[in-house]
């Protein structure tokens, strides 16, 4: 009788064991189930920021991606005195555009102005679509020339060009104003500056690019 309760103890004890084995088991396999549930809401979470980064229709940054951008390159100025300007473009008389054309070829106007200022600037620049039809650009410079030089292609691209939407050539012109860093206090008050100077740009004729030392392309 002793011994059989012993071998039925010893069962018992044994079941028990394989009961925590298997319960072991299960875990680990929970485990597993939510290591690969992190690593799906992982990835979605990147599509997700990308998403939210990129412009649907013309790619560029977005605006909350513009801000985060901004503030790696103001980084780049406290520490390192990397000189850049900020560029406000906004395209004249857009709303003529979308009520001649369309809105699909207002769109395809927004998507080849957005390339054209992508393809004319540096991999350390920036380019954002700020709203409807208006577009920031950071730009770095070392001469004063070289920004120069950056603005005027950029007139002379859109002005030499005609943007095709089926059979229809459209000629359009654009508004800008600039502001250098580091004649400001703030990113914020240079980024404002050249808001402000987009807006007498357009106040003064369009058609033009106004710096903040008066220069106007
Ligand atoms: P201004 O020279 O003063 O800038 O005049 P404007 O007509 O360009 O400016 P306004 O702000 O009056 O009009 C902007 C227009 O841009 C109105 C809006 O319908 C259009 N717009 C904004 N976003 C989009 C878009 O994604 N696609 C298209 N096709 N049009 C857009
Ligand atoms: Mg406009
Ligand atoms: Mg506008």
């Amino acid at each position: 009788l002793l011994q059989s309760k012993l071998v039925s103890a010893a069962l018992s004890i044994e079941n028990e064991m394989s009961a925590v084995g298997e319960k072991f088991k299960d875990g680990k396999s929970q485990v597993s189930k939510l290591e690969e549930k992190i690593i799906k809401l992982e990835e979605e979470l990147d599509s997700a920021k990308k998403e939210s980064s990129t412009d649907h229709l013309t790619g560029l940054l977005t605006r909350r991606a513009f801000d985060d951008e901004m503030q790696r390159i103001e980084n780049g100025f406290v520490r390192n005195d990397t000189q850049y300007a900020v560029v406000f473009f906004d395209i004249d008389f857009f709303k003529q555009v979308n009520d001649t054309y369309g809105h699909e070829g207002g769109d395809v106007i927004l998507k080849t102005f957005a390339k054209v200022l992508q393809k004319e600037t540096r991999e350390l620049d920036i380019v954002c679509r700020y709203g409807g039809e208006e577009f920031v650009a950071v730009i770095h410079f070392n001469l004063k020339r070289e920004l120069l030089k950056y603005l005027k292609r950029i007139k002379s691209i859109i002005s030499q060009n005609k943007f095709l939407y089926k059979k229809d050539k459209i000629q359009i012109t654009f508004s800008a104003g600039t502001a250098i860093r580091s004649k400001y206090d703030t990113y914020t008050n240079a980024i404002q500056k050249a808001d402000l100077l987009l807006y007498e740009a357009k106040e003064s004729g369009r058609d033009k690019i106004i710096l903040d030392d008066g220069t106007t392309i």
